[in-house]
């Protein structure tokens, strides 16, 4: 049942372009909204610099790099505090400190999770009822912000195609990498990448442009790249790619196209590496390597890796829906977006 290329008359595709740009710009926060998770973390924050006057409190995640999407009020807060120890036990051990004194601070269902891979305490604020999750010292998230950020600034075609394809994962219900599936991190990487690989190029890939004008180094791992994102304004501009195209784009390679044997999708070359290259070929442990997605800096980390034999099958159910809706439907954009 392959895709015969303009199979959709022009007149359907133009269209679906602009419900999609109507979805799109209802997505966005609202300024309210904006202003509630400014407040939590101002509240936040000053619970924090009360134990620890010399840390940081940073923003990561969609709230800092615009891909947030509204009705999905979580912030994602960063306690940077110069001269710790980066081993996740030390975390850990700051982790439940966090969560004593963030329940002391009147913060509701906190849920200190010391033992996680990154280790987190989860809670919502009470004068507001945003929700926040709080790591220590995790710079590599705050860097890997700024990078999708700085890719979010090339061209307005990725914030669209990420807000589309999250939205699409959170009703179909494949956004949960705790249950199998895959995190927004992890979609927004697939769309940057997807980009990358059009004809022409939509995005350029920042990690292989030299010089690097941003240069930081996260414990191991160099997270170099090219980010005078104004000298790159237009790199796009000969992709007239609409975002119909874009989105039919997605579902048809992680639907038909993907190599799942053998492929690595690798934003931070901009091309495909295989599994045998990265030695992700066999399970280890509980790192099964079904889908293969490298993070752009911590190159021992596979995104995909959470992924397993049955939530494998229902995200190709999923990627496969969502093509043949697109492909068959005159009108798709309500059956695609059907709440699972
Ligand atoms: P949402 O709007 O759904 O909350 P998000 O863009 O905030 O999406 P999350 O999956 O919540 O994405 O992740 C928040 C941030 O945490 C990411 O931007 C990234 O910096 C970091 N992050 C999340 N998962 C990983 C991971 N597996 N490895 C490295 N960094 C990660
Ligand atoms: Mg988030």
């Amino acid at each position: 049942k392959a895709y015969v290329p303009g199979a959709k008359p022009k007149a359907e595709l133009e269209a679906l372009d602009k419900e999609l740009l109507e979805l799109v710009a209802e997505l966005q926060p609202t300024p309210e909204e904006r202003q509630r998770q400014q407040d939590a973390l101002e509240a936040v924050r000053s619970a924090l610099v009360k134990r620890w006057p010399e840390c940081k409190v940073h923003l990561f995640g969609s709230t800092a790099n615009q891909l947030s999407i509204c009705n999905n009020n979580d912030i994602d807060v960063c306690l940077e505090l110069p001269g710790l120890p980066t081993d996740a036990n030390t975390k850990g051990e700051i982790v439940e400190e966090l969560g004593d004194l963030l329940m002391e601070a009147g913060m509701q269902n906190v849920l200190p999770l010391p033992k996680a891979r990154v280790p987190v305490v989860k809670f919502v604020v009470g004068d507001n009822s945003v929700k926040v999750d709080i790591t220590v010292n995790n710079i590599l998230a705050i860097v890997n912000t700024k990078l999708l950020a700085d890719y979010v600034k090339l061209d307005e075609r990725l914030l669209q195609l990420c807000c589309i394809v999250k939205h699409w994962a959170k009703r179909r219900q494949v956004n949960d990498s705790y249950r199998g599936t895959l995190s927004s991190y992890c979609y927004v990487l697939m769309c940057i990448h997807l980009l990358q690989q059009r004809q022409p190029a939509i995005l350029p890939c920042l990690q292989s442009l030299k010089p690097a004008t941003f240069q930081r180094t996260v414990g191991q791992w160099m997270c170099d790249y090219y980010d005078d994102v104004e000298q790159l304004k237009g790199f796009g501009s000969a992709n007239k790619e609409s975002l119909s195209e874009l989105v039919w784009a997605f579902f048809e390679h992680w639907a038909w196209k993907h190599d799942y044997n053998n492929a690595v999708v690798s934003v931070r070359t901009g091309g495909f590496l295989t599994k045998s290259q990265k030695e992700w070929t066999r399970r280890v442990g509980n790192e099964r390597h079904l889908v293969c997605i490298e993070d752009p800096f911590e190159l021992t980390h596979d995104l995909g890796r959470t992924v397993d034999r049955q939530t494998n099958g229902v995200l190709h159910k999923e990627f496969e829906r969502a093509a043949c809706v697109l492909r068959d439907l005159p009108s798709p954009l309500e059956k695609l977006l059907e709440p699972y």
